[in-house]
């Protein structure tokens, strides 16, 4: 076998993260882990280079930078620690990495994702954010930095399975004529809609059938996170958004489709268990033990299928119209969902008001042309602001 390849994961405290170490694990001869990152939680980056003995390891935050140092120094560890965004590029750039996990949360992780696509990396996309804030620019990356873009959002995992072999991202593969998207409908997928008014952060996060972090566990429970991965896989699969398709499949078996122009459908199947989509991405284009169970159909019982209720989901449509409008839409759309999230899950903001912040802010900011990086991240901070001061009015109208 080649030599083993050397992994950096932007993130590596978070739920995909934890499972990207958990299959790398699985395979020392294969893989060799570079650096690891959070954004605080130095503790855990500690017993992760404990155990794991990266070369580098990140803290965003320079107060944890400073205690993972001296504890790493108390410890006997020779893992180097950087910090800040700087820190994240270096870790995603340096020569000496080929593959990157891009699993930070949010618009924080587009600057150093973008930079392991530019630098030429294998890069394991879980960070949909940063490809719906820039798809255009983060595409340009990848094409100019001749980067191997594999997907690692379970739906956008299934669609690359389906396509023939040789496929790479970025591009229309010859005879798709539509894609479908399954989502599970997360917790409130059938509850009273009275009820939704109500509903608490620890009820949105209870995910039926998958366990993940706190912020995309409440865009499951408003089906923000379908809206968000339909724009994904217009960037990813070159679709025109009106041939993507969302699909209600609430046991989470068949993890996404692809038709084809002759009527023929593809799906790809497996638990619900982000450590398969995470081994494809790792060893692409062989395959690898990822740690899952083998899949038993006869405890699924029947796969149900239904179209998504946009009224109780008030957020997918939000979506499915700035895919559509494009421009800034994508944009306003991620920055307002990521405030009012975060607003809802500190208990300031209602369930139901979430998609309220967003329609507003989406209304509010005229829509523009990105011209460069740059300019999306100005667009972003310009939503983020707009979206604070409409959480306010939102909060006037829930009191
Ligand atoms: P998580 O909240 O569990 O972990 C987030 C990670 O990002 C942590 O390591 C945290 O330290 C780091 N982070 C947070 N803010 C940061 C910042 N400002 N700067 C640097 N690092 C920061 O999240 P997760 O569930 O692992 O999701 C990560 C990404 O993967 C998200 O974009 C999510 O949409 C996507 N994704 C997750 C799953 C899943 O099953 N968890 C599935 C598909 C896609
Ligand atoms: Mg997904």
């Amino acid at each position: 076998m080649n030599e083993a390849r050397s992994v950096s994961i932007l993130g590596s405290t978070g739920s995909i993260g934890v499972n990207t170490l958990d299959v790398i694990a699985r395979h020392p001869d294969r893989y060799r882990l570079f650096a690891l990152s959070c954004a605080t939680r130095w503790q855990e980056l500690l017993q992760q280079c404990l155990a794991s003995r990266p070369r580098y390891a990140v803290v965003v935050d320079p107060g944890g930078a400073r205690a993972l140092r001296s504890a790493l120094v108390q410890a006997g560890s020779d893992v180097h620690v950087l910090e800040g965004e700087e820190g994240l590029v270096a870790i995603a750039t340096h020569p000496d990495v080929d593959t990157v996990m891009a699993a930070i949360v949010g618009a924080a992780g587009l600057t150093p994702t973008i930079g392991a696509a530019r630098a030429g990396k294998r890069v394991l996309l879980a960070n949909k954010e940063s490809l719906v804030m820039a798809g255009s620019f983060f595409m340009d990356a990848v094409r100019r930095g001749n980067a191997e873009l594999l997907p690692i959002d379970s739906e956008h995992n299934a669609i690359f399975q389906c396509l023939p072999s040789g496929y790479r991202a970025g591009r229309r593969a010859a005879g798709v004529k539509r894609l479908l998207l399954t989502a599970s409908g997360g917790p409130f997928r059938s509850c009273p809609l009275a009820e939704l008014e109500t509903v608490t952060p620890a009820q949105a996060v209870a995910h039926p059938n998958w366990v993940m972090g706190r912020k995309i566990s409440v865009d499951s429970a408003t089906m923000m996170n379908k809206g968000l991965e339909l724009i994904e896989a217009c960037w990813l699969f070159e679709m025109p958004s009106e041939h993507v398709e969302v699909l209600i499949h609430p046991q989470s078996v068949v993890h996404s489709l692809v038709e084809f122009q002759d009527g023929s459908v593809l799906a790809q199947m497996g638990n619900p268990d982000m450590r398969v989509p995470i081994a494809f991405g790792l060893a692409w284009p062989e395959r690898i033990e990822s740690g899952t169970e083998p899949l038993d159909l006869l405890a699924s019982g029947s796969l149900g299928f239904e179209a998504p209720d946009l009224k109780r989901f008030p957020c997918l449509g939000l979506a499915m119209e700035a895919s559509a409008a494009g421009r800034s839409h994508p944009i306003v759309l991620n920055a307002a969902n990521e405030v009012a999230v975060e607003a809802f899950l500190a208990e300031r903001l209602g369930f139901t008001s979430i998609s309220r912040v967003i329609a507003a802010t989406l209304e509010a900011l005229p829509a523009v042309e990105p011209e460069s990086l740059e300019h999306v991240k100005a667009i972003d901070a310009e939503a983020r602001a707009f979206a604070r001061r409409a959480l306010g009015k939102a909060m006037q109208v829930e009191a």
